[in-house]
């Protein structure tokens, strides 16, 4: 909706401030503080530029309906009426007014469509001096132009008072020669024009004042519905993330592990499935404290991430000492690689004063079967490891 979907955090504060802010306040706000006002400038200008071009094309065509009546009363100037109202104030008006909705600079986009009509203000004073109508018509007709610059195109309050005061002057500019001449029904008229202006422009404000409140409550529900969405996304990684290693824990390899044997059915491809178990890791705790274990547990966390293919296998701490790497797609020299390679890495690089471990590795490599069927074939190879003295790995592969 507004430019706070992409803003960043710290931005998105303050707007969040702003917003609570103003929505606390007794009195209706005209103009917000920044960022928020520059906000609410962009949102606004989206709606009104949405309907800016039918509502000129209603009211220019209105204004060209003129032409009727100064066919009726001055036949002999009529192509200098037309050139009048269809060229020269039509064409301007509705480039200021087409220009205005593609101006990049928001609050600018306003006081552009008001000097389109504010210009369409001069050419119905020229225009109906030149018929030398009776100020009443007049009156009546600047009236018209304030109900649609005030009401119709629902200009920025303070953009809406300058034009419509700018547009009396003019008029008042125009009928001041003929003030004498004035009867009793072009006073009325007049009185009529100002009392228009008057209504019109309270109109106005009370309509931005309720515009301005429902930006401010979308604005409020689409930040608590951001704000949640992003604690969900918080949540569910937690959710799915081991807390002592950082790696997927066993929730996630579970649904993973559910979803990829599927595809594999589908698709007929192997995987492969490492089960990787810490040896006499009891001992470990044993010698070296517990402290000590966690951080070795994370050490061969951080080996077997290093190992795999990012995009496409998934580690995980199955719980305890022990971890399992899957691969999709996989076949038997490609796991026995990651396997050795675990196997290398365990032999060095361990951080000071870190005592080393090994680790046994079961390895089950099939085409597409129940996720339960791996797994036992994985651990059955696992025992084999140990059973074999460990540090190793072992393979139960079935063929494709
Ligand atoms: P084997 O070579 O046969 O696997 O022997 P092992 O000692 O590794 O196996 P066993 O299952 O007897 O012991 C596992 C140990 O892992 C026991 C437990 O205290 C330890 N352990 C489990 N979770 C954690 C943990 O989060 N941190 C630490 N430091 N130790 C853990
Ligand atoms: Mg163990
Ligand atoms: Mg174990």
């Amino acid at each position: 909706m507004t430019g706070c979907s992409q803003t960043q955090s710290s931005d998105r504060d303050v707007l969040r401030q702003q917003v609570a802010q103003a929505l606390s306040s007794r009195r209706r706000s005209r103009v917000f503080s920044q960022p928020l006002e520059a906000d609410y400038q962009i949102y606004s200008a989206g709606h009104k530029s949405r309907h800016a071009i039918p509502a000129t094309v209603i009211c220019l065509a209105i204004f060209n309906l003129g032409l009727i009546v100064d066919y009726m009363f001055r036949p002999e100037l009529f192509w200098l009426f037309f050139f009048l109202r269809s060229v020269a104030a039509t064409l301007p008006c509705f480039l200021l007014i087409w220009l205005s909705g593609r101006l990049p600079v928001y609050w600018l986009r306003d006081w552009m469509a008001a000097a389109g009509l504010a210009w369409i203000g001069v050419g119905v004073n020229v225009l109906i001096t030149l018929r030398d109508a009776p100020a009443a018509q007049l009156a009546f007709s600047i009236g018209m132009l304030i109900i649609v610059t005030n009401i119709v195109f629902n200009l920025r309050t303070r953009v809406a008072v300058s034009t419509s005061t700018l547009i009396c002057v003019v008029t008042g500019a125009f009928l001041w020669p003929r003030l004498a001449t004035f009867e009793q029904s072009d006073v009325l008229a007049l009185a009529f024009l100002v009392a228009t202006s008057i209504m019109t422009l309270v109109a106005n404000s009370r309509l931005e004042g309720t515009l301005r409140h429902l930006y401010l409550l979308i604005m409020r529900e689409q930040m608590r519905t951001d704000a949640m969405e992003r604690e969900n996304v918080a949540l569910s990684t937690i959710s799915f993330t081991d807390a002592l290693t950082g790696i997927a824990n066993r929730r996630r390899f579970e649904q993973e592990f559910e979803r990829i044997c599927r595809m594999a059915v589908e698709t007929g491809k192997r995987l492969a499935l490492l089960i990787v178990d810490v040896d006499h890791f009891k001992r470990y705790n044993d010698t070296y404290g517990h402290p000590a274990g966690d951080e070795c547990l994370k050490h061969v966390a951080d080996v077997l991430a290093h190992q795999v293919r990012h995009d496409s296998d998934l580690t995980c701490r199955l719980g305890g000492e022990e971890f399992a790497v899957l691969m999709q797609d996989a076949d038997e020299d490609g796991a026995y690689q990651v396997a050795n390679r675990v196997h290398t890495a365990l032999l060095s690089g361990w951080p000071e004063g870190l005592a080393p471990v090994t680790v046994s590795i079961g390895l089950a490599i099939l085409p597409g079967a129940a996720p339960a069927q791996i797994m036992a074939l994985a651990d059955k190879a696992l025992y084999q490891a140990k059973q074999q003295g460990r540090n190793q790995t072992v393979l139960t592969a079935q063929a494709a």
